[in-house]
């Protein structure tokens, strides 16, 4: 990757990355690795939602989604699950979540990481501006997916807020930085269909999909068959 920014004061912030993680892949964990190096990030977030309330509900059980995170995060000490929205019991949205994650870390700016499918419809999240009162964006290419999608009001937003230095991440809130991490063409939508179509990823792809231990896990519990 080649964002060119070349320093790293934003090394205390707080890194998050959310998902329904159904399963966690490479796709999540290879992108927020790479911003770890590049940002000198010592903890990342990853933090399975409870249940997204704008879409069907998770495949897998909220105990296997956090336990194949966990398995996850075997792969680096930098990667952590968190089980906040889990622990919680309900479905918790991201505002929420960053309020809660703002009264933890007082003083840590927070950097919220979404993949570019995400980003482009941030403007239909709830609460979408006061996120950005609350944290920093961090965006991850995604192949099939472009910022020129995203709608004028957030393009607007973009060009007065999108910033390549590091020292606008170790504070405050509201700056975003689209990231040129290397494209992971990964979905677990795709990932479950393969299973459920074959129950075997092919030998040489796994590794390159997700961690040989989550997808051992996947095995051993029989899930996403169907
Ligand atoms: P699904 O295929 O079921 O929609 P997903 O693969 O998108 O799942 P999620 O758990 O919904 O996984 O994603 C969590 C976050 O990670 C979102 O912000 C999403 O945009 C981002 N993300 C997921 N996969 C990728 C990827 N391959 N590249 C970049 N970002 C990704």
């Amino acid at each position: 990757m080649s964002n060119s920014t070349s320093a790293s004061p934003a090394a205390g912030a707080v890194a998050l990355l959310g998902g329904t993680f159904d399963p966690i892949h490479r796709g999540h964990t290879q992108p927020a690795l790479e911003l770890a190096d590049l940002f000198g990030w010592s903890r990342i977030h990853l933090q399975p939602c409870f249940a997204p309330p704008h879409r069907p509900a998770p495949h897998a059980s909220d105990e296997h989604r956090l336990a194949m995170v966990k398995l996850a995060c075997a792969d680096d000490s930098r990667l952590f699950a968190d089980d906040f929205e889990l622990r919680r019991g309900a479905p918790t949205r991201t505002v929420h979540t960053l309020m809660h994650l703002t009264q933890v870390h007082q003083g840590k700016s927070l950097c919220f990481m979404l993949g570019m499918d995400s980003f482009i419809s941030f403007t239909s999240w709830l609460n979408w501006t006061e996120i950005l009162d609350l944290a920093h964006l961090i965006v991850l290419p995604r192949p099939g997916y472009d910022v020129a999608q995203a709608p004028r009001e957030l393009q607007q937003q973009l060009s007065q807020r999108r910033s390549e230095e590091f020292a606008d991440f170790s504070q405050g809130a509201g700056r975003i930085f689209l990231a040129r991490t290397t494209p992971q063409d990964i979905s677990a939508t795709q990932l479950r269909a393969q299973l459920a179509a074959r129950s075997q990823l092919p030998q040489a792809e796994c590794p390159e999909l997700l961690a040989p231990q989550v997808y051992a896990y996947i095995q051993a519990h029989h899930l996403y068959r169907e």
